[in-house]
C-alpha cells in the first residue's frame, strides 16, 4: 500500500468508526420515543372502558394522591347529573366580588377582532389530573373544543390523558415541567431547560410539537426571580406563543370556591370583550371546577353571537402586561 492511501485510511478512520455509533444514536433515541408512543396508545386503550377507567383512576388516587379523602368515589359526569349539587359545594367564603377586584389589579392586551363575535377560550391548568378524563368527557358532551396547559407527569395514565387530549382535537400547551416557581423562574437557563423538558415530553407522547404555553402564575407573577420579560423573549425565541387570561374562574385560591361561584366568574362579562380567554384548573383538588363546567359551557352556548373554540395560530394573543 503507499504512502498515500495510508493517510487518506488514517484520516477517514475517525468517520469511519464514528458514524455507525451515531446512526445507533440515533435509532436508539428513536426507538425511546417510538416506545414511549406505544405505551401511550396501549394506555389510551386501556382507557377504552369507563369501567377500565375506574379502575385505573382508583389505581392513581392510591398511589398518585394518597391526600385524597378514603372512600372518595372518582366523579364522573354520571355522578352528578341530576344530583343535588349542593351536597358537593364546599364552604367557602371568597366572593365573586373579591375575585374581581383582583383580576382588575392586571392589564390586559386590548382586543382587536370586531366581526361581532364573542370568542371564548376555556383553558384547563395544572393536568393531567384525575379530574382530566371527566372534563374530556363534558366537552365531548357538548361537542366544545378547549385548552390544557399541562405539566410533567411520566406515567400510563398520564400519557394517556396528553393523548386522548390531543385526539380528541382540544389543543394540548405546556405549562412548565415541573411548576415549581422557585425551580423554573430561578434563571434563564432553568426556564429554558424546563420548558425543553416538557417540550420533548409532549412531542414524545403525542408525536406533535406543542407551540403554546402559559407560564406557571402567569407572565405578570410577582414571584420570578428572574426577569419575565427575558423568558418571554426566549419563548418567543423557540416559536412558542405565551397565553394569559383575561378571566379567573378563581379556582386556584387558598380558599375552595363552590361551584356557582366559579361559574359566576367564568361568565363576568363576556359581552363586553371580542375575546376571552378563562382561566381554569384541572387538578385533583378542584372537583368544583368539573361540577361547575356543564353550566359554563350551556350559559355560553344559549348566549348570542358566543363561540366557545380552542387556542390556534388563529387567536388574539391575550397577556398581561409584564412591566419593564
Ligand atoms: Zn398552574
Amino acid at each position: 500500500m503507499n504512502h498515500h492511501a495510508e493517510k487518506i485510511i488514517r484520516m477517514l478512520l475517525p468517520a469511519i468508526i464514528m458514524i455507525p455509533i451515531a446512526i445507533c444514536i440515533i435509532l436508539a433515541t428513536r426507538i425511546s420515543l417510538l416506545e414511549n408512543r406505544i405505551a401511550g396508545r396501549e394506555a389510551v386503550e386501556a382507557l377504552g372502558t369507563r369501567e377500565s377507567r375506574l379502575v385505573q383512576l382508583s389505581w392513581y388516587d392510591e398511589n398518585v394522591y394518597p391526600a385524597l379523602e378514603a372512600g372518595e368515589e372518582p366523579a364522573f359526569v354520571s355522578d352528578f347529573a341530576g344530583a343535588d349539587l349542593a351536597e358537593y359545594i364546599p364552604e367557602a367564603d371568597v366572593t365573586f366580588e373579591n375575585v374581581i377586584a383582583t383580576a382588575e389589579g392586571l392589564n390586559y392586551a386590548s382586543d382587536t377582532a370586531s366581526d361581532g363575535i364573542h370568542r371564548v377560550y376555556l383553558t384547563f391548568d395544572d393536568g393531567p389530573s384525575i379530574y382530566t378524563d371527566d372534563i374530556l368527557d363534558i366537552l365531548a358532551e357538548y361537542n366544545v373544543k378547549a385548552t390544557f396547559f399541562v405539566v410533567g407527569r411520566e406515567n400510563t395514565a398520564s400519557y394517556a390523558r396528553y393523548l386522548r387530549i390531543v385526539e380528541e382535537g382540544h389543543t394540548l400547551g405546556m405549562h412548565s415541567y415541573s411548576h415549581v416557581y422557585s425551580d423554573i423562574y430561578a434563571s434563564p437557563e432553568a426556564f429554558a431547560e424546563d420548558t425543553q423538558r416538557i417540550r420533548t415530553l409532549l412531542e414524545d407522547v403525542t408525536g406533535q410539537t406543542p407551540i403554546f404555553y402559559r407560564f406557571p402564575g402567569g407572565s405578570s407573577n410577582d414571584v420570578s426571580a428572574t426577569d419575565m420579560n427575558v423568558l418571554a423573549d426566549y419563548l418567543e425565541s423557540q416559536g412558542i406563543i405565551y397565553f394569559d387570561w383575561n378571566v379567573s374562574s378563581g379556582d386556584a385560591g387558598k380558599v375552595p370556591l363552590t361551584s356557582e361561584q366559579i361559574v359566576r366568574n367564568a361568565l363576568s362579562g363576556i359581552e363586553t370583550r371580542d375575546t376571552t380567554v378563562i382561566l381554569l384548573h384541572d387538578a385533583a383538588s378542584k372537583k368544583s371546577t368539573v361540577y361547575a363546567l356543564p353550566q359554563i359551557i350551556e350559559t355560553l352556548q344559549s348566549m348570542d353571537n358566543v363561540e366557545i373554540l380552542p387556542i390556534t395560530t388563529d387567536t388574539a394573543v391575550i397577556q398581561h402586561d409584564i412591566g419593564m
